[in-house]
């Protein structure tokens, strides 16, 4: 890698950072038995053919997440990860259903990632945001009691909410009514969309859900109208692109849209979604765009530039970490 570029990570989600060698520590810690002997065995079984394959397994493996300490764990990790790449402030997505739905109370996932999020600025140098997904392929009725649940922590631990999991045939709309609640509450509103989803999913995403960006979106490029007032109004897009390919969104990296979104003036930003599982952190993003897109530090600067401005932080720290990123030295 590179000297890694002060980048801003927007589209991360926590369970998305389990390593196969934390998941084997954890189940052990917690009795729990894999049905994978290695880490390399486990490794191997991260291979997808879309979206659901990859969920079936991501679910599976989240079992071995049970108290607080393994969700502070599991943080931790994924921050000392992404400082090493250049991460510099991360917007982090849970998905609390997937943990309350088993049996988990609310209490040890917050506790544990508060406990990570907490310490992270000065352990890490990473300063943090948590954004609360619903999973869409769930009931709305889920989605809301999730809300209610978790009010306790709005506004401390909690800045944000999001929309995650299984998008085909689940469009956003659905969803108006706790999206509406959470703006109430002051929080941030963003939303998964346009990733398998058609185009039509982002424009119910700004239009019906009021969100401030967009996660992923990629399939906005099909609707030359809708990209002009993405353009326009300047919507951040939070693309991943080592997941689009491994979740076949994309044949090959060298296929991917982001030059052209580049091009089209979006605000673009490069991020890892689910890191563990979809090979490679914020910076192995960065490089794979690099080193497969043929792009240079013109375009990687101004990559790490959208991502600050595209993030929630006050306007003061956006303009000292876009400073850093203007005088950045690649090596
Ligand atoms: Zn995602």
């Amino acid at each position: 890698m590179i000297n890694p570029v002060p980048k801003a990570e927007l589209h991360l989600h926590i369970e998305g950072t389990l390593e196969p060698e934390l998941a084997l520590s954890l189940a052990a810690r917690n009795g729990l038995a894999l049905p994978y002997a290695s880490a390399d065995e486990l490794r191997a079984a991260y291979e997808f053919a879309d979206l659901r394959s990859f969920l079936n397994l991501y679910y599976r493996l989240m079992e071995v997440l049970r108290t607080e300490d393994d969700f502070a764990d599991l943080a931790d990790a994924y921050l000392e990860r992404a400082a090493a790449q250049g991460v510099r402030h991360a917007e982090i997505f849970f998905d609390p259903q997937a943990h309350t739905g088993r049996g988990v109370p609310l209490e040890a996932v917050l506790g544990g990632l508060g406990r990570a999020l907490t310490g992270a600025a000065g352990r890490h140098g990473v300063t943090t945001r948590l954004i609360l997904c619903f999973l869409r392929d769930e009931p709305v009725s889920s989605a809301l009691a999730t809300f209610e649940a978790a009010r306790p922590w709005f506004g401390t631990l909690i800045t944000g909410v999001g929309l995650d999991s299984a998008e085909v045939g689940h469009p956003p709309a659905a969803f108006r009514a706790v999206y509406d609640l959470a703006r109430d509450a002051g929080l941030h509103l963003v939303a998964h969309a346009g990733e398998e989803g058609p185009p039509e999913y982002v424009t119910e995403a700004l239009d019906v859900l009021g969100v401030q960006r967009i996660d992923h979106g990629i399939r906005s490029m099909e609707d030359p109208a809708l990209v002009a007032r993405l353009v326009r109004e300047q919507v951040p897009l939070t693309v991943c692109p080592l997941s689009n390919v491994r979740l076949r969104c994309v044949e090959r990296l060298a296929d991917h849209p982001l030059p052209a979104m580049l091009e089209a003036g979006l605000l673009v930003t490069v991020n890892s979604d689910d890191p563990s599982y979809f090979g490679g952190y914020a910076g192995d993003n960065f490089d794979a765009v690099r080193r497969e897109l043929g792009l240079g530090e013109a375009e990687l600067r101004r990559l790490a530039a959208n991502s600050f401005r595209a993030s929630f932080l006050p306007q003061e720290d956006k303009d000292a970490y876009l400073k850093e990123v203007a005088a950045h030295d690649f090596g």
